[in-house]
């Protein structure tokens, strides 16, 4: 039995809903103000807001510190088990 997820409309659907009105484009990247293929200015509605910029960098951040945070502790651990081992005899 196969399934192909690839092939799913769906998710076709979703990846084209924004292009460019000058050559229709599918546009990727909304961080970038002007379309990729053909380097027309891309209209306000299709781009990333502030606000909406302004939360993936906070995002970002949050996902950067929780990571360092596990690496922190995930040494602490490492740290104690081995001073423990040492002492068991
Ligand atoms: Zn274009």
């Amino acid at each position: 039995m196969s399934h192909g997820a690839a092939c799913d409309p769906t998710l076709m659907t979703d990846s084209s809903r924004f292009r460019c009105p000058a050559c229709g484009f599918t546009v990727f990247n909304r961080r970038i103000a002007a379309c990729e293929s053909c380097k027309a200015p891309l209209p306000a509605n299709l781009m990333f807001n502030g606000k909406e910029l302004a939360r993936l960098e906070e995002e970002s951040a949050r996902i950067a510190k929780i990571r360092a945070d596990m690496a922190r502790e995930a040494e602490r651990l490492e740290e104690e088990r081995q001073r423990r081992r040492g002492d068991g005899g």
